[in-house]
């Protein structure tokens, strides 16, 4: 018996210790993956709740098993559900919901740091005729046209939103009032220079925009009224200009 227990003794022994390795590794690796569950979950209920800023952990995004697909997938849900909801479809542009975001927090930074702001509202000039003319696929080519423009006028420090129609939003951030004003002219001298192919036929087309310096004391509706106003004497002035806003 002696001799028995003496042979037995080191199989149980290191049956044992395998044990123990296993059990311990068999821990580490679902203390590891209940971490990216965890993580993945988090990710998904702050989309779910609207957050599309949230960033999924690298640890997670770069697994190569099924939870590292799930994670990719949902990331790219989260981009394209960010898409849908902040951009105008037909022209990429912020959609007129965010471009108010913007606003609102244009005007928190300016209270913050004291930074000048400015608001604008562009609007094509004859667009119905224009649409009456060519058509309406024209039209949306010249919206589209015009949206490339203004996105590329107001980068940096600065937002451009479909307000609706053939109506554009833009807020943006200089460091004056004269600076700013010239951003705008900018916009309009170069719409007005815009050759557009459509077909056989090379078109063009002109925007007026009324401007407002912002303030941060002032509610958003007070500021679009003012830029609106503003929009509405240039248009009585004879369109294709700037005009900013005067009490
Ligand atoms: P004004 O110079 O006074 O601004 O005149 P307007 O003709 O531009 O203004 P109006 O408000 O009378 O007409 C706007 C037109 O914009 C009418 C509508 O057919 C056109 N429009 C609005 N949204 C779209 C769109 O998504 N695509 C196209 N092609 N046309 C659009
Ligand atoms: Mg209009
Ligand atoms: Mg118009």
């Amino acid at each position: 018996s002696k001799i028995v227990i003496q042979s037995i003794i080191p199989i149980i022994s290191i049956v044992a210790i395998v044990v123990v390795v296993i059990v311990f590794i068999m821990w580490r690796y679902s203390a590891h993956l209940t971490r990216a569950m965890q993580q993945l979950q988090n990710f998904i209920v702050k989309v779910e709740g609207g957050n599309f800023k949230t960033e999924l952990g690298r640890k997670v995004a770069e697994r190569n098993d099924e939870l590292g697909m799930i994670g990719r997938s949902a990331v790219q849900m989260q981009a394209a559900l960010r898409e849908l909801v902040e951009r105008d479809s037909l022209t990429g542009l912020y959609n007129r919901h965010y471009g108010e975001y913007w606003l609102r927090e244009m005007k928190k930074e300016a209270g913050r740091t004291g930074i000048s702001f400015y608001v604008a509202i562009a609007d094509i000039d004859h667009f119905k005729n224009f649409n009456d003319q060519y058509g309406h696929d024209c039209g949306d080519m010249v919206l589209k046209q015009v949206s490339k423009v203004l996105d590329e006028t107001m980068r940096p420090g600065g937002y451009a939103a479909r307000w609706g129609g053939e109506e554009f939003l833009l807020i943006f951030s200089e460091k004056g009032e004269e600076q700013a004003i010239d951003r705008v002219n900018g916009i309009v001298e170069k719409i007005r220079s815009l050759k557009m192919r459509y077909g056989e036929q090379e078109l063009s087309i002109t925007v007026t925009i009324g401007f407002v310096s912002g303030d941060a004391k002032k509610h958003e509706d007070e500021l679009f009224k003012m830029a609106d106003k503003a929009l509405y004497e240039g248009k009585e002035n004879g369109r294709d200009q700037v005009r900013a806003f005067e009490v």
